[in-house]
């Protein structure tokens, strides 16, 4: 991908996966062969696979240059983690992340900060690489920007399900001293903000980018598919507080529909990027040119 522009900040792409993940109606339980019928056209071949009604979508991260520092926003799913629910990632081995990071034009050691819009193990992965039996910070000179009610839980699901994410992906980063534990609206600078976007997970924040007359948004799982533009109530089967995240959805189009407002989505299918507008009573994303 060339970089994204807004005026001096670009924004780069990392992806480690792209393809067929889950049946939309195993993903949107309130998906129906009736509800899709209309939309299939705009839906079908990028975003639902034909014939199989799989959801194609990536597995990625941003790279951020502002004219002051490099954020890398989510860190996909990494190497050697444990992913027990679903076997593709569990103890997976590739070198698509760090081989596309240097494709981006960024070496590790140049990130200054990381930020994970959640800490689900898609978002928070390359965080730490497993390094003689350890897990170590994959980005050394970075501090770690974590939204405490993210930490708190995570750290939560650790005690009470054994999840590993906060194991292996943010307590290392803790214990090395490079992470900072922020509130929801924590501001970076100028250029970059966190807006708390809770539902899907309770600590969930978007990261809003501002850059003169221009202004982004990487939005994280508050959505997760175009088919929610359409039906913004539909809920991801796997989001923590449902109700909370539809709110948070509406909100999030509401807020940003006809206002050019650059949107970077996480699992959209590539590119991924670009604008919302209004369809009726609902919305359509319309995607950058790449
Ligand atoms: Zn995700």
């Amino acid at each position: 991908m060339k970089r994204l522009k807004l005026n001096n900040v670009e924004i780069g792409r990392i992806v480690e996966y792209n393809g067929p993940f889950m049946s939309i109606y195993d993903f949107f339980p309130d998906a129906t062969e009736e509800l899709l019928a209309p939309h299939r056209n705009w839906l079908e071949p990028n975003a639902l696979e034909v014939g199989t009604d799989m959801m194609l979508m990536p597995i990625q991260s941003y790279v951020v240059h502002t004219p002051t520092a490099k954020i890398l926003v989510d860190s996909c799913v990494g190497n050697h983690k444990s992913v027990k629910w679903f076997p593709p990632w569990d103890q997976k081995e590739d070198s698509n992340f760090l081989t596309g990071l240097m494709q981006e034009g960024t070496h590790p050691d140049e990130i200054d900060y990381v930020f994970c819009t959640h800490l689900h193990v898609d978002h928070s992965g390359w965080n730490t690489q497993l390094s003689n039996g350890r897990w170590v910070p994959t980005f050394k000179n970075a501090k770690y920007i974590f939204s405490k009610t993210e930490c708190d839980h995570a750290e939560k699901l650790y005690n009470k399900y054994g999840d590993p994410t906060f194991i292996e992906n943010v307590l290392p980063i803790i214990e090395a001293g490079q992470a900072l534990l922020v509130k929801d609206d924590f501001e970076l600078d100028k250029f970059v903000r966190l807006e708390p976007t809770p539902g899907h997970t309770p600590g969930h924040c978007a990261v809003r980018l501002f850059d003169g007359n221009k202004s982004g948004v990487i939005s994280g799982d508050l959505i997760h598919s175009p088919v929610q533009c359409q039906f913004p109530h539909w809920n991801f089967k796997f989001d923590f507080d449902k109700e909370l995240a539809a709110e948070t959805r509406l909100n999030f189009l509401q807020q940003h529909y006809e206002s050019g407002t650059r949107i970077l989505t996480a699992h959209f299918p590539l590119p991924s990027t670009g604008t919302l507008k209004a369809k009726g009573d609902a919305f359509r994303f319309i995607y950058d040119k790449e």
